[in-house]
């Protein structure tokens, strides 16, 4: 048995024989027919495996893009079936949803089926309770191993867990575990990065870690709208300058929660975003020029952003602090994220990191395979990072 707040594959005691509704992430992209990247199929090969190994039939849930409750032969999991067994490394059966309750039943232990795109179904993302009450049938358990469709309160995410006995699968273990040293109880001094674009994006992230964390280390476009919050000029940077009174509140903020914001000191600017332009340059803050645009932190900022991580026990980091795509306007993103690197390979920092564009920078870094955990769940790691509780989640937890 766990101590944790959600049950586990250990919890379930026999399984030999019994039918396993498992909610996965099989929403892979494809490219002409084939799979493009399998990151989303080997993570649940854990969760998978040990259920198979178990002598459990496998019956595997998973949506595959949005056919908005109506069957699509492009949207059909048929499609990821055979990439799945390659990666899986033993026989998988598809089973459509007319013959998944035939199929469920002469099934023998250790088979493994994915069954049809739970969004053909027009109840799926309604959480309809008689598609909950007609798929529970399929199934003795259920087990959820798809964090990243937690945030949605659907049928296979979130309503089968309070019909059938619920766990979470390893991959979902896994992740709730790495949030929770980062956020829920995280060993102090507490560190976040946050970057990206605009503070309208992840304005909630923000208020809600100005009351966790010790350090909140703003970057990237959004930096701009708090630099000209404090009065500088930030030239033609990207920056909302309607959001200034916000961010000022988010100064407020910190400030009664103990929390100490870091904003660039020295700035990478250019008059183009174009990779390495000729009026390229760093300076103080308070030189940037009307026609210029900030496009990344600079070197003297990114040092001391490095030895407050030093002192830190915990980091959690999403968006990357310049413009990464274009270079070399990666060079802050890449610097810190070494740091956070080599700290985390010493055991002297717990690092925990999300996001579409934040993953890619930190492979882009080599930095990713260091971190204690990089979350590849996008929308339910970003409400994660609001404080939000996430229905999937919540519905394992009760
Ligand atoms: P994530 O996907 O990890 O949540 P975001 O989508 O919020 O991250 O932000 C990533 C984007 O922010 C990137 O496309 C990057 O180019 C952009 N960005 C970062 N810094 C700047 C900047 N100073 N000016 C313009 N764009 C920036
Ligand atoms: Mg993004």
């Amino acid at each position: 048995m766990t101590d944790r707040a959600f049950k586990t594959l250990d919890d379930m005691g026999d399984v030999h024989g019994k039918r396993v509704l498992v909610r996965e992430d099989l929403n892979v992209p494809m490219n002409d027919g084939a799979v493009s990247d399998d990151t989303r199929l080997r993570a649940t090969l854990p969760t998978i495996t040990e259920l198979a190994d178990r002598g459990a039939i496998v019956l595997i849930l998973a949506h595959f893009g949005r056919p908005k409750g109506m069957r699509d032969a492009t949207m059909s999991l048929a499609l990821v079936t055979r990439p799945y067994e390659a990666v899986l490394g033993r026989p998988v059966r598809f089973v459509d949803w007319d013959g998944a309750a035939e199929a469920a039943a002469m099934m023998q232990p250790g088979d493994v089926a994915i069954i049809e795109n739970t969004r053909f179904f027009a109840g799926e993302e309604k959480n309809d309770p008689d598609l909950v009450a007609k798929i529970a049938e399929l199934g003795d358990f259920y087990v959820n191993d798809a964090f990243s469709a937690a945030h949605r309160a659907h049928v296979s995410t979130e309503g089968l867990a309070h019909v059938l006995p619920a766990f979470a699968g390893r991959a979902m273990e896994a992740e709730l575990d790495a949030l929770d040293k980062a956020l829920g109880n995280p060993e102090h001094p507490v560190a976040a990065v946050v970057g990206g674009a605009k503070v309208s994006s992840k304005l909630d992230v923000l208020k809600h870690l100005v009351t966790k964390v010790d350090h909140l280390i703003i970057g990237g476009g959004m930096a701009n709208t708090f630099l000209a919050a404090r009065g500088v000029n930030v030239g033609k940077s990207l920056c909302e300058h309607d959001l200034t009174g916000t961010a000022e509140e988010i100064f407020d903020a910190a400030e009664r929660a103990n929390c100490t914001i870091h904003l660039p000191y020295d700035v990478v600017v250019s008059k183009e975003f174009a990779a390495n332009p000729p009026s390229l340059r760093t300076c103080n803050v308070h030189e940037v020029a009307a026609d210029e645009m900030i496009l990344d932190v600079g070197p003297a900022a990114v040092e001391a952003l490095g030895d407050v991580l030093k002192n830190c026990r915990t980091l959690v980091w999403n968006g990357p602090l310049g413009a990464f795509e274009t270079p070399p306007f990666d060079a802050a993103t890449v610097a810190l994220a070494r740091t956070a690197a080599a700290l985390t390979r010493d055991g002297s920092l717990v690092s925990v990191a999300g996001g579409g564009d934040t993953v890619a920078a930190l492979n882009q870094a080599g930095a990713g395979d260091d971190f204690t955990f990089v979350s590849t769940a996008g929308g339910a790691f970003l409400e994660w990072m609001e404080g939000k509780d996430l229905p999937g989640v919540a519905a394992l937890t009760r």
